[in-house]
């Protein structure tokens, strides 16, 4: 697995990118909070219609980052996220409750947004394809990684072995502390992503997807992960937890470009 924290370009937006998916035709970027209108609490670049922010300022947001890109205006595909397991694909399912969304469509940008929980990009180079993926703890206990996988190769041919997988910001394993209850179902689901400290449990969410990566096939290799976490780092992501709920959600996109 690559690990990095240096990975943050400041143009066209602030945001990180992994040198995995640099020079094969596609677009990626885990989007920071930076460069965008809202104001506290969900300064500035909010992308999540889901907050107490104003909708005309998560629009100008989007509309800042679609330019800040060069792609058209209103072409960006986001979910209804529901801490569920399901897999949308772009285009064919509209308006859809799902966690993941897939594409094998050029100049159509898929993305999920966060504040706290795991956003994975996959990219299969062969055929081309990609996917964005929301996983929380609720999303990783019931599936959603694999699921998105088994969806790139029934749609679209893809195999596991030539994925690459971007984990991104989420809340990492020195501030993720979890109940009882949360940490046994991960117990039964994953080995190693749970440390207890005095009394108190911290699960490992990134860590975790990197294992439901590797299980599902994908190259280790081939996973790359970006070392930050949102808890400790809100002055560039916005974090759930840290910030007791009021708070914005950044984006992470992937596009097919040629
Ligand atoms: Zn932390």
């Amino acid at each position: 697995m690559k690990n990095s924290r240096d990975f943050l370009k400041e143009r066209p937006l602030p945001h990180l990118a992994s040198p995995l998916l640099s020079g094969i035709g596609v677009v990626h970027g885990f989007m920071t909070r930076k460069g965008g209108v809202s104001p506290s609490p969900f300064d500035s670049l909010n992308l999540g219609t889901n907050t107490e922010d104003k909708e005309e300022n998560v629009i100008k947001n989007k509309e800042l980052y679609e330019r800040s890109f060069s792609f058209k205006s209103g072409t960006l595909k986001t979910l209804t996220q529901v801490h569920g397991n399901k897999v949308a694909v772009a285009g064919d399912d509209t308006d859809t409750e799902a966690d993941a969304i897939i594409t094998d469509q050029h100049d159509l940008p898929i993305g999920v947004l966060t504040a706290d929980c795991v956003p994975i990009l996959l990219c299969n180079e062969d055929k081309k394809a990609v996917g964005a993926v929301h996983a929380g703890w609720r999303g990783m206990v019931g599936g959603i990684i694999e699921n998105t996988i088994e969806a790139l190769k029934e749609r679209y041919g893809a195999k596991a072995d030539e994925l690459t997988a971007l984990i991104g910001p989420a809340i990492g394993p020195c501030c993720y502390e979890v109940s009882e209850d949360v940490a046994e179902q991960f117990r039964e689901k994953l080995h190693n992503v749970i440390r207890v400290q005095d009394d108190n449990i911290f699960l490992d969410l990134p860590s975790g997807a990197f294992s439901i990566l590797s299980k599902a096939g994908v190259r280790a290799e081939k996973i790359w992960s970006s070392g930050h976490c949102t808890s400790c780092e809100t002055d560039l992501f916005f974090s759930y937890r840290k910030e007791n709920g009021k708070t914005g959600r950044q984006l992470s996109f992937i596009m097919i470009k040629e």
